[in-house]
């Protein structure tokens, strides 16, 4: 059935693709093993280091986030080697129950009862990592942006953290859900694998992830022996160095890929993370004139990139989503793991502008109204107000 105007994709990912990125992907495939392909692989690989704020390489694989936070453990570790994991959400859970599928054993750290309302803590980090004079454990593992409950951990103290204890861990850190909207730097905060995915900030279609690999953890590849195939480094490196890859790369994806780094480019990074920034606080301030609860409760970590709002006690928000997909023709991020039915999820990430933001707060707000979601008015208004002060020239 069509419903006229444009879909509202507030999820937190995947995100709005632009419309310069759709017609970029529109082309006849190419010969991936040809003189056109080459100089394609040669530019993405080279300007996808920006965004990661590198030098050192990046891979990319043909899927899903998921995909490279596999790539991530087998290319590092070996069976039975202990990691150190921090509960943030259920991303974080997600990643923690591959671990244990892969064979390594990973310790899940959280501090007091509301771990999935806060970022991980940088000195719990550090007092297990001192416990471990031993260095039995081999990496520590975080989800930078946790996407489940909108909090953002700060990644250079967790850095800070394991020099502190003087420990050789390597640092794993999950930035599907920040790259390209969050500040984020894989070279100046010491991080050995950084994983990302094509389909939140970097506005692109599903189907595209990443590692970008620090000097120490490409060393531990040589030592760990999980087993891996597709998902080798190695078996990626040696074709990358020509601008081509071991197995058929998605390459209409690569197109795309070539013109959303450009886009952030154009932009540029700061306005791109001060732009995500406003959008958040503007989002905060109609949640919080609506009389609703934010799920982070620490001002350090909000993130910038969506927000995740608890619903009053007896309403669920399953039903509410309902009402709004309905309505407007609007769709909301849900509860994910044990915050099903307690929490909704506006997505602010990616190619996304003042008016987009209003229009989905417009939304949400007459989506409370008709759901009967207790609630005052005002949300919009509260926006609008923020927006209006801090408005500049585009
Ligand atoms: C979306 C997301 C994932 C999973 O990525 P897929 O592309 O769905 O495999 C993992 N971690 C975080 C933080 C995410 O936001």
């Amino acid at each position: 059935m069509h419903s006229s105007g444009r879909h509202f994709l507030q999820i937190p990912g995947p995100t709005n693709v632009p419309d310069r990125v759709l017609r970029a992907i529109d082309r006849p495939t190419i010969d991936h093993r040809g003189p056109e392909f080459q100089r394609l692989g040669h530019e993405v690989l080279e300007g996808l280091k920006a965004v990661f704020q590198t030098t050192q390489p990046v891979i990319v694989f043909p899927a899903s986030g998921t995909g490279a936070w596999e790539a991530a453990l087998v290319n590092t570790l070996s069976a039975g080697d202990k990691v150190l994991m921090y509960e943030t959400g259920h991303f974080a859970s997600l990643w923690k129950g591959m671990a244990e599928r892969m064979g390594v054993v990973p310790e899940f750290l959280a501090v007091g009862d509301d771990a999935w309302r806060r970022g991980a803590d940088p000195d719990a980090i550090e007092a297990r990592l001192a416990r471990d004079t031993r260095h039995e454990i081999k990496a520590v593992c975080v989800v930078h942006n946790e996407t489940s409950t909108g909090v953002t951990s700060r990644i250079p103290e967790i850095r800070r953290a394991l020099d502190r204890a003087g420990h050789p861990a390597l640092l794993l850190v999950d930035t599907i859900s920040s790259l390209g909207s969050i500040d984020y730097r894989h070279d100046e905060w010491g991080v050995d694998v950084t994983v990302g995915g094509s389909q939140k900030g970097l506005m692109l279609p599903p189907g595209l992830s990443f590692n970008a690999v620090s000097a120490k953890g490409l060393a531990a590849t040589k030592q760990s022996t999980l087993p891996k195939s597709f998902w080798s480094w190695q078996e990626m490196l040696g074709p990358n160095a020509n601008g081509f890859f071991p197995y058929t790369p998605s390459t209409n994806l690569l197109f795309g890929l070539r013109e959303a780094l450009a886009m952030l480019q154009e932009e540029g990074l700061d306005h791109v993370f001060a732009r995500h920034r406003r959008h958040a606080e503007a989002t905060r301030r109609a949640v919080r004139a609506w009389g609703l609860e934010i799920q982070c409760v620490d001002e350090a970590e909000h993130s910038a990139a969506l927000t995740a709002i608890r619903m009053p006690e007896g309403f669920d928000e399953a039903a509410y989503r309902k009402v709004v997909l309905q309505h407007f023709d609007m769709s909301l991020g849900s509860g994910l793991g044990k915050l099903a039915g307690r929490v909704f999820r506006i997505g602010h990430l990616g190619d996304f502008n003042d008016l987009m933001l209003m229009g989905t707060l417009a939304g949400c707000e007459m989506g409370l109204g008709l759901a009967g979601v207790p609630h005052r008015k005002g949300g919009v208004s509260a926006a609008m107000d923020y927006l209006s002060e801090t408005a500049a020239p585009q």
